[in-house]
């Protein structure tokens, strides 16, 4: 961890300074959209009834990707907030992509402002936003860029910190993918937890609305959060979310919401009970025995890749051959069949360990091994 990063760890705020919560997990719920006055206090008044929902959602500017679709209400919307949380006593929070959407929610006492995915991959506005925050005490969440580069959501979240915010929080909403998967925004488990390895001290929230992008997913989703550690979640709900102007069908009705809050099991965090502390450090001295044995393995796998690179340069013979790669692969996935292993996840660790050893044999390796 760098230096700087380490800095901003330590200082950021405890976020019992910033929200009270009892339960695990807290939830940020409300619709995508603001759309009337109606449509935000009923749904409103309903999740403020499940004791798990501690701020409520609504965006009042829509980035859209193509135009002409609804772009949101604009300030009207604020003032709904505003109402609502005099109403419901719920905190409230919505999506700032400039200084004039900052200037607005302050002037609405908007309890906690986002900065969203389209936002995120522009440093640009970041720093825009980072400006006009100075010398503002409220808190931050921001939403992972839509590419799946941690760089992008960490400098955000240092530009904010920079700016003097120190009441952080990152939002995992998936990260977007050419080739189209079931969900809607791939989830990239490993970057959040190498956030989280970064920065142990920011609280991570999971959007599992826009991850899964149907409502069919919003619980499984929301679980392996759970699993993971990650204790907040930011769930779309909506008073009649069929006729939503927006994300409609990731959209939950309050009292799916609170039936599916139910169902969820929060995790220890903590291991508190001495028995299962030592049962598990047991497990972990397993697991680290073998992993010391892989790197050993490792290192002695390129002894050998290195001897055999010799040879090959000696008699002038190209480095890839690309016949044994393919019967080494055909081999190794035979093996790992039998014994039950992912075919995908030996397949794209051979790869690694191919291209390593192909990158030790030749002197032009071109870039890193992967992206
Ligand atoms: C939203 O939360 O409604 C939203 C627009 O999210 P994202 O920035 O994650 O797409
Ligand atoms: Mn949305």
């Amino acid at each position: 961890m760098t230096d700087n990063l380490k800095k901003l760890n330590r200082n950021l705020s405890e976020i019992s300074a910033w929200l009270k919560f009892d339960k695990v997990p807290w939830v940020i719920a409300g619709p995508c959209s603001a759309e009337t006055e109606e449509q935000v206090f009923s749904t409103a008044r309903e999740v403020s009834k499940c004791p798990y929902v501690k701020v409520f959602r609504a965006g009042v500017w829509k980035p859209r990707t193509r135009p002409n679709t609804f772009e949101g209400v604009g300030k009207v919307g604020l003032q709904w907030l505003r109402a609502v949380k005099a109403e419901t006593l719920l905190p409230t929070t919505t999506e700032v992509a400039n200084a004039k959407h900052i200037e607005l929610c302050l002037d609405n006492d908007i309890d906690i402002l986002w900065i969203g995915a389209r936002t995120t991959v522009n440093p640009f506005m970041v720093q825009e936003i980072a400006n006009a925050l100075k010398g503002v005490d409220v808190p931050v969440l921001v939403k992972n860029p839509i590419n799946a580069e941690l760089g992008l959501w960490l400098g955000a979240i240092e530009r904010l910190y920079q700016a003097g915010i120190k009441k952080l929080a990152a939002i995992h909403r998936g990260f977007s993918t050419y080739v189209e998967t079931e969900y809607r925004n791939s989830p990239n488990w490993r970057i959040p937890i190498e956030l989280k390895r970064l920065l142990p001290n920011l609280p991570i929230i999971c959007d599992p609305s826009h991850i899964g992008g149907s409502r069919d997913f919003i619980e499984p989703i929301s679980q392996t959060a759970l699993d993971l550690g990650i204790e907040g979640l930011m769930i779309e709900t909506h008073i009649d979310p069929d006729r939503a102007l927006s994300d409609s069908k990731q959209q939950i009705a309050p009292k799916v919401l609170i039936k599916l809050l139910n169902k969820l099991r929060a995790r220890n965090t903590a291991i508190t009970d001495e028995d299962v502390k030592a049962k598990i450090a047991r497990l972990r001295t397993e697991i680290s025995h073998v992993d010391s044995q892989i790197i050993q393995d490792l290192a002695e796998r390129f002894r050998w890749v290195e001897e055999i690179g010799k040879l090959k340069q000696q008699h002038n013979i190209s480095v890839l051959q690309i016949n044994r790669w393919e019967n080494l692969l055909k081999d190794h996935l035979l093996k790992a069949k039998k014994l039950d292993l992912d075919a995908e996840f030996i397949k794209a660790v051979f790869e690694l360990i191919h291209a390593q050893a192909v990158k030790r044999q030749s002197t032009g390796w071109p870039g890193p091994l992967r992206d």
